[in-house]
């Protein structure tokens, strides 16, 4: 038996090794925050940290440690280039937006492409495929995706359970950090005395540092807070890793995000004020604590965050935001009782409305309209309330009923199931299409949140439109086309040269694509664009070329 224990030794040790192999930066460049982890991004927390590269492309990315790229993803949105590399300390780092990959990858990935005439792949490798050591260059820092700017997103995540890890926090990287969160906005909520019937907002505090008078605030009220970090040497609105409000020194609420949830992100709509981030605004996380919000688990709270006065006396309330390395900005206000000057707004008489509880299923019929909300999609009991707006347009092609369904402020976690009556003739069926109603129309689909809706019918085709500079659509190697649909929308844009299928991008509106000349030799080929909308519609365009 003895000598099996050198082995042994031998092998605790080299695990130890990889175990203890220190992230290096990605970058070259000084390390600098465009965007930090946890921040609120309306619908989701940022889930990796945003490395500046000072406004270029194409800086190298270094690997941070040893491992393998495991997964590859290209999608006109989302990470645009994405580059995963698992590590053997059982974490994955991920790189996104990236101009380029490193060229056996990058070969990889556009022999896919033609392989399934797919501008969006998405692979994975085994671990002998592409190995790389810390510190390789894996690719080029870009703009890719839902990007507004050259930057690599990067996370690292527990493989397992491909949970994203606030690396940050845990001291990965140890960026300089002394300055403490910035409040810029501050409001205060009314809580209907009618049950279910919601709140309203009571106190704007633009310059929330400024305040010095106490507070007016009714029997039961809740606030929203608007806070962002600084840090040295970068101009950009970073994550509050912490929030906290106390009244007179009891904790109401707190909210810390931790490692982000990916699989409950969404409720994020519940820890927001979701009226103010809807109408463009930044997101405020709010005290009070619905309860359906399944994001508890990073709360803390007492009265569900609500304030209560019931008496005379002047109260503190404060209010804390905490950054990631512990650096504090806190604010106290002078708060008391004063139910008489809030009176509730005026509600819309018109609206037919109905209590409906968030754990319960809920539905509604009405003439021609039914709208079924699975349970769980709601995170508090409201007043659900709907309306018809208006009858059939011919001239816009509405051949039904317009419904407004529900309140557009009231978030949900999961969409519900509509069906509108409709008068469509047989060979149009599959011309009719559930429309977001409004000044124009778009495409909903049949799973809605709350919002105006109506059938409508499309049976205009896409148009197409190639982008000319001095009659010739070549600009440099590049080809761009402008395509539109006015009515349900582009479904796919398809590329061909020469009768073959040519890579190209569709975003915004815009199909892309780049000549290669070891793809395409030089001299006069013909391009052929191919759109489809939703509805089924198509055309196409062919022009003549040389390069
Ligand atoms: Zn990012």
């Amino acid at each position: 038996m003895k000598r099996f224990f050198p082995l042994v030794f031998a092998l605790v040790l080299s695990l130890n090794a990889w175990a203890q192999e220190q992230a290096i930066r990605p970058l070259d460049v000084p390390m600098s925050f465009a965007g930090t982890y946890g921040e609120l991004r309306h619908d989701h927390f940022h889930s990796g940290v945003d490395w500046r590269v000072g406004g270029k492309v194409g800086d190298d990315i270094h690997v941070i440690k040893s491992g393998y790229i495991s997964r590859v993803s290209v999608s006109p949105w989302g990470y645009g280039n994405g580059i995963y590399v698992t590590h053997p300390d059982g974490t994955t780092s991920v790189y996104g937006h990236l101009l380029r990959f490193c060229e056996p990858v990058a070969r990889r990935v556009e022999k896919e492409q033609y392989a399934t005439e797919s501008f969006s792949v998405n692979l994975r490798f085994a671990p002998d495929e592409f190995p790389v050591k810390q510190g390789d260059v894996i690719g080029q820092v870009g703009n890719t995706g839902s990007s507004a700017g050259p930057h690599l997103h990067m996370e690292i995540r527990d493989t397992e359970q491909d949970l994203s890890l606030n690396y940050i926090s845990r001291g990965v990287y140890k960026p300089i950090d002394k300055t403490s969160p910035q409040f810029h906005r501050v409001c205060f909520y009314a809580l209907d005395t009618l049950p279910l019937a919601g709140s309203w907002r009571i106190h704007n505090l633009t310059k929330p540092e400024a305040v010095r008078d106490t507070l007016v605030l009714p029997w039961r009220s809740y606030v929203a807070i608007d806070a962002t970090d600084r840090q040295e040497g970068t101009g950009a609105k970073l994550a509050v890793e912490q929030y906290r409000v106390s009244l007179d020194d009891t904790l109401l609420f707190a909210f810390k995000v931790g490692d982000v949830p990916t699989d409950r992100g969404r409720y994020i709509r519940s820890l927001i004020q979701y009226d103010e981030s809807r109408r463009g605004g930044r997101d405020l996380v709010k005290s009070l604590v619905e309860p359906g919000n399944r994001l508890d688990d990073r709360i803390e709270s007492r009265h569900r965050g609500v304030i209560e006065l019931d008496d005379e006396a002047v109260h503190t309330l404060m209010l804390e935001a905490i950054d990631e390395h512990g650096n504090r900005a806190a604010l106290r206000y002078r708060v008391r009782h004063g139910d008489e000057r809030f009176q509730a707004p005026v509600r819309d008489s018109t609206l037919q409305a109905l209590p409906w509880l968030w754990y319960m299923q809920n539905s509604v019929t009405d003439s021609t309209m039914s709208y079924y909300l699975p349970a769980g999609a709601l995170c508090d009991n409201i007043y659900f309330t709907w309306k018809k707006v208006a009858g059939p347009d011919p001239a816009r092609g509405i051949v039904s009923d317009v419904w407004q369904i529900g309140s557009p402020d009231i978030p949900l976690m999961r969409a519900g199931a509509l069906e509108i009556a409709a008068d469509v003739p047989p060979e149009l069926e599959d011309k009719a299409y559930m429309a977001n109603y409004g000044r124009t129309l778009s495409y909903s689909g049949v799973n809605v949140r709350f919002g105006t809706y109506c059938v409508a019918i499309d049976t205009v085709a896409p148009a197409i439109q190639f982008v000319e500079r001095k009659k010739n659509i070549v600009d440099g190697s590049r080809i761009r086309i402008r395509v539109r649909d006015d009515g349900s929308g582009i479904e796919a844009a398809r590329v061909e040269i020469d009768g073959k299928w040519y890579l190209s991008m569709l975003r915004n509106g815009v199909v892309s694509l780049e000549l290669k000349p070891e793809r395409l030799r030089r001299g006069k080929h013909a391009i052929k664009v191919i759109v489809t909308d939703i509805c089924g519609n198509e055309s196409h365009e062919t022009r003549d070329f040389s390069y």
